[in-house]
């Protein structure tokens, strides 16, 4: 290929300089992208591809308009491009270009979804060296609102949960995690984010702890006390947002510490099986999120998701949210004014960034303008509502520095225009008396407005005129149109520029000069516009930090009337927290369940005495709703809301713990028996005696004996070990009779019915183990023939004594014996024996039966060496299908 010259040569030029993956390029009024990214771009967005020729070349080039950019941006870095933007600009010898910023999920600005944006960072400890770099490091920005949190993570355990809380769109990995394949396939598969290799320098400890301490300073950092490897990755964190050019430092104003040990400790499966924020089939709607959202704007969704993503552990922050929650569920009528109020509010730290990026225009700083006006309405409500004055809410609007807040809004009152447009080099962005010099300047262009507007009718007066209209446009500048029928008398100093079908266009010398007089005034007012809003807009930037907070007192009272207004409507009640271990639900619902379901409530009941449920009961019953309704009000209760259910006493835990058997989940091809095991064992090591556990079927995914005991053994470990309460739904009938030998473990079933001949699921959970030959009792409901319900009756007691039954009807008809084998948990049969006793013999009955030709003994083996566990499910399918068709052949 010959070496690309001109405009295509720059850009490739540019290209091999950024290691973004796309490169768009302004080129005049466009933005232009060639060569292979021309071609992806039109493939990825439906653009025009067209040729661009260079010096006896031709590249593919396809363009978008220069204000177009944006959503065109926002949808390739959405599907995980990172896209480097090179503006042009002018030099004494001509054009120069440069890439001025290199957009990526992480730092794109301009989007318009509600949720927070989160960047990560994850360093390993042992990459940092030195005493105190045991475990990993973590840092999170949301260049969209200037939130920066960082977390300590004892290993990666812990760092995925962080992460997967947080749920990215973006992640830098540290050097050593890179090539840590076991960690990154964990996040790949849990967390959507792209993964981003930044320059490995950027990670050094020393340079990290510089640069946060630069930025949030040298005391800030101190207080923190978090390891080397986390302020690695704060670091790292902060020099990508630079390098990229999001131009968003400005706003990212504090340093939080997220502390594990603060909040109860959800791991990424029991996100997933609450289904938190979304349900197992990925959709938001059904979620606990969505059931429980009335917020009146995006900043209050967010921090209601966050609640909900990190209950906390603190009695007494919880306590404050349920004052404010309980005082706004009584006091409707101001609750729904408080709600009007925030209806009209904007999402201020999103307006913050964008200030400090330099992209907001003037009508985000009215939008400001009038966010900062509903703090204090919101205020005047709960200062003038009684139980709302005297309930945490008052603290909370006078967290932010309000008299500073007034000043500001103040100064947009003064400066912003009341309606200005979305355009900010054109002028009327700013008020009359704002500034003295753009007074000057708005007063003659005015007057020469004024002039022009009234024009046409002193023509038509002066010179006996009729049909004049003064205008203007591109190619004529000002006229005077005449209609046909007066255009021959017009005077004699209006000069002819045009003709047209039914007028002519005139203009004077006056005309020309007045013209001359308002493209100069409209050139000067738009410079000095712009000069002065961008002053402001700085201005505005300079108070990031107070736009954040008055932002965060605003989502927080948002949240909380978010959780009052459930309550209310729903019939929810405050829940009594306390240290102890007792957990008492009386008529407790299914928060999401309720929703839609005539739900039948029930009890829960667990103390020190009681701290272990076995929960029995047909398929479909009910276990599982009662189980995760239990897992749910549990967290609701630790984000500060009110609960399902008509009382209910709630020791607070540090964690919960869910884990759903495998056998449900591999039928979604989620799941294999390995990673149900694991998840079990990360339970059976991090669940503590404040834990709440919650086993649904767990040693289902594996055969029947294996599973018994396996859940068995978790059983008594949780039991005697752990002591974390726990609940535990199964179909093993077996594990009822632990209640027996362990003094916490109790039975609980869910009852069903039968009545008129048909089965009716009670949903109804009373103590005490479920009927055991429930199974066998709807066979006989079914309509199975008598002497086979009969027969099964008999086997079930057989099996439960674990004596061998008699195989009725064996080839030769005689009666076999057959035995359950307790290690295979398949049954023997004596007549097998037999058989192979008997072609031992030679005899000719036993040849028939034991003969398997070599064909099908290579099927069995093939059969035998499939590893169960670490197939995937549909692997499985096609080698059980292939071995089928070998046997038939
Ligand atoms: P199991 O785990 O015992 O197989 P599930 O918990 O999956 O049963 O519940 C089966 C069905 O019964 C679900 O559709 C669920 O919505 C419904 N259900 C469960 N509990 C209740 C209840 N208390 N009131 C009304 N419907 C319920
Ligand atoms: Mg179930």
């Amino acid at each position: 290929m010959t070496e690309a010259t001109g405009i295509v040569g720059e850009f490739f030029s540019l290209k091999e300089d950024t290691d973004a993956d796309l490169l768009t390029m302004q080129c005049g009024d466009f933005y232009e992208f060639f060569g292979e990214d021309a071609e992806l771009v039109s493939e990825e967005l439906d653009l025009k591809v067209s040729q661009k020729s260079s010096h006896g070349s031709s590249y593919p080039m396809a363009g978008v308009p220069i204000d177009d950019l944006t959503p065109y941006l926002k949808a390739l870095v959405e599907r995980g491009y990172r896209v480097a933007v090179a503006d042009q600009y002018e030099t004494d010898s001509g054009h120069a270009r440069e890439v001025v910023r290199v957009v990526t999920p992480g730092t794109l600005l301009e989007t318009s979804d509600a949720d927070a944006q989160y960047m990560a960072a994850v360093v390993d400890g042992s990459e940092v060296g030195g005493a105190s770099s045991d475990g990993y490091g973590l840092a999170f920005a949301d260049v969209t609102t200037g939130r920066f949190l960082v977390a300590d993570a004892a290993d990666p355990d812990e760092a995925l949960t962080e992460l997967y809380r947080f749920d990215p769109v973006e992640v830098l990995p540290g050097p050593e995690v890179r090539t840590d394949d076991d960690l990154l396939g964990k996040l790949r598969e849990r967390v959507d984010a792209t993964l981003t290799l930044h320059e490995t320098d950027a990670f050094a400890p020393k340079r990290g702890a510089h640069t946060v301490r630069e930025q949030f300073g040298t005391e800030t950092v101190d207080r923190l006390s978090v390891g080397e490897q986390t302020l690695a990755a704060a670091g790292a964190v902060l020099s990508y947002v630079e390098e990229t050019g999001a131009g968003v430092l400005a706003s990212m104003t504090r340093i939080q510490a997220h502390h594990g040990d603060d909040h109860v400790t959800l791991d990424a499966t029991t996100q997933r099986n609450l289904e938190l924020t979304e349900t197992m089939q990925g959709d938001g709607d059904g979620s606990l999120f969505a059931t429980i959202d009335h917020t009146e704007t995006s900043a209050g969704g967010r921090l209601l998701k966050e609640w909900l993503q990190r209950p906390r552990r603190s009695l007494e922050t919880l306590e404050e949210r349920q004052a404010s929650v309980d005082a706004l569920s009584t006091a409707a009528l101001a609750r729904d004014e408080i709600q009007d109020r925030l209806g009209e509010a904007y999402d201020l730290a999103r307006l913050a960034s964008k200030a400090s990026h330099g992209s907001a225009d003037a009508r985000d700083l009215v939008a400001v303008r009038e966010t900062l006006a509903v703090l204090p309405a919101v205020a005047e409500t709960i200062e003038s509502t009684p139980a709302l004055a005297d309930s945490p809410l008052s603290a909370i609007v006078d967290r932010p520095d309000r008299a500073a807040a007034r000043e500001l809004r103040e100064t947009l009152e003064e400066a912003v225009a009341e309606d200005p447009p979305s355009t900010v080099t054109q002028g009327e962005l700013l008020r009359k008396g704002y500034d003295d010099e753009l007074d000057e300047v708005i007063e003659r262009h005015e007057e020469v407005r004024e002039w022009l507007d009234t024009l046409a009718e002193r023509e038509k007066r002066q010179h006996g005129l009729s049909h004049v209209t003064v205008d203007r446009n591109k190619t004529d500048g000002y006229y005077i149109q005449v209609g046909k029928s007066a255009a021959d008398g017009v005077p004699d100093h209006y000069e002819q520029i045009k003709t047209l079908k039914n007028s002519k266009r005139f203009t004077t010398e006056e005309l020309e000069e007045k013209e001359r007089d308002v493209l100069r005034l409209e050139d000067r007012r738009g410079e000095l516009e712009y000069e002065l809003f961008e002053e402001l807009r700085d201005e505005v930037a300079e108070r990031a930090a107070l736009l954040q907070d008055v932002g965060r007192a605003l989502a927080t009272i948002d949240a909380l009337a978010s959780l009052a207004t459930h309550a209310a409507e729903n019939r929810w009640v405050r829940p009594e927290l306390h240290r102890g271990d007792d957990l008492t639900i009386e008529q407790g619902r299914h928060p999401v369940v309720e929703q839609t379901t005539e739900f039948v409530p029930n009890d829960v009941r667990m103390d020190e005495d009681r701290g272990f449920l076995v929960v029995t009961g047909p398929n479909m019953s009910g276990k599982s709703t009662y189980m995760r309704q239990v897992a749910c009000i549990v967290l609701l209760a630790q984000i500060g809301s009110f609960v399902p259910a008509e009382a209910a006493e709630i020791g607070v835990v540090d964690g919960i713990f869910t884990r759903v058997g495998a056998l449900d989940e591999l039928a979604q091809g989620r799941s294999t028996f390995m990673v149900e095991m694991s998840e079990l064992s990360n339970i059976l090591h991090t669940a503590t005696e404040e834990s709440l556990v919650i086993l649904d079927e767990v040693g289902r995914g594996t055969a029947t004996y294996d599973g018994i005991s396996i859940a068995w053994a978790a059983t008594e470990y949780l039991h005697n070990e752990v002591k974390a309460k726990t609940l535990f739904a199964t179909h093993y009938h077996e594990l009822t009779g632990l209640a027996e030998n362990l003094p916490r473990v109790a039975n609980v079933h869910v009852a069903a019915d039968e009545r008129d001949g048909e089965v009716t699921f009670l949903r109804t959970v009373r103590d005490g183990p479920t009927d055991r030959s429930y199974g066998v009792h709807v066979a006989d409901l079914a309509g199975v023939p008598d002497p086979v319900v009969d027969r099964s009756r008999e086997v079930l007691e057989r099996l439960r004594e674990e004596k061998a039954i008699e195989a009725k009807g064996g080839a030769s008809n005689e009666p076999v014996q057959a035995v359950f084998d307790l290690g295979s948990g398949t049954m023997q049969t004596e007549s097998q024996d037999r058989s192979q006793a008997a072609s031992t013999d030679g005899g000719p009955a036993g040849e028939s039966a034991a003969a398997i030709d070599p064909e099908t003994e290579a099927v069995l083996e093939d059969l035998e060496s499939i590893d169960v566990n670490t197939t995937p499910p549909i692997e499985l399918v096609s080698q059980v299908q292939e071995l089928q068709e070998r046997l038939e052949e």
